[in-house]
């Protein structure tokens, strides 16, 4: 089950509001799904920071997902977290008090900056997604010190002892 609106969160009246003005929001116990990878149980707490003619979302996210340890093949469930920085601007500027024209405002290549919908929504997922992703191990391990299977009779090794000789 997805709950995709529960990522999408209303900024319009911090647009309209003061330099430094925080909108905080929490979001509990939702479900993503993204590159063949299950997350459950998000949290997530956001800070949504007014600045000069943007917005700030910094925050973190914490979820559990199952990987399958690259050393023994058993699935587990591991819990992950990520912290996050984004900027958005808003769909037109008119709603800070500036001119739509400003267009030209000097943008940081560096820093990945989205405008808002129509209704100066932001939706979450993408953020949320990617951060929680790039968490993910390439080599992930059920446990630290994971014995994995013995490649000679293919015991997993963490639950029996073998009699083979590894070199
Ligand atoms: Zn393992
Ligand atoms: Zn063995």
């Amino acid at each position: 089950m997805q709950n995709k609106n529960k990522f999408h969160v209303n900024l319009s009246s911090l647009l309209r509001g003061n330099i430094g003005d925080i909108k905080k929001v929490t979001i509990n116990d939702v479900e993503l799904s993204t590159h063949n990878q299950t997350f459950n149980n998000i949290i997530a707490n956001i800070n949504f920071i007014r600045i000069d003619k943007s917005i700030i979302a910094r925050g973190e996210i914490t979820a559990k997902t199952k990987i399958i340890c690259s050393r023994c093949t058993d699935e587990t469930v591991q819990i992950i977290s990520s912290n996050y920085e984004e900027e958005y601007i808003p769909h037109k500027y008119d709603i800070m008090g500036f001119d739509n024209l400003i267009d030209n405002y000097d943008y940081n290549d560096d820093i990945d900056i989205q405008r808002l919908d129509k209704r100066n929504f932001v939706d979450l997922t993408s953020l949320f997604e990617n951060s929680l992703y790039s968490e993910i191990s390439i080599a992930p391990k059920c446990k630290e010190h994971c014995k994995g299977i013995c490649i000679n009779c293919m015991k997993n090794l963490n639950y029996e002892k073998c009699l083979c000789k590894t070199p």
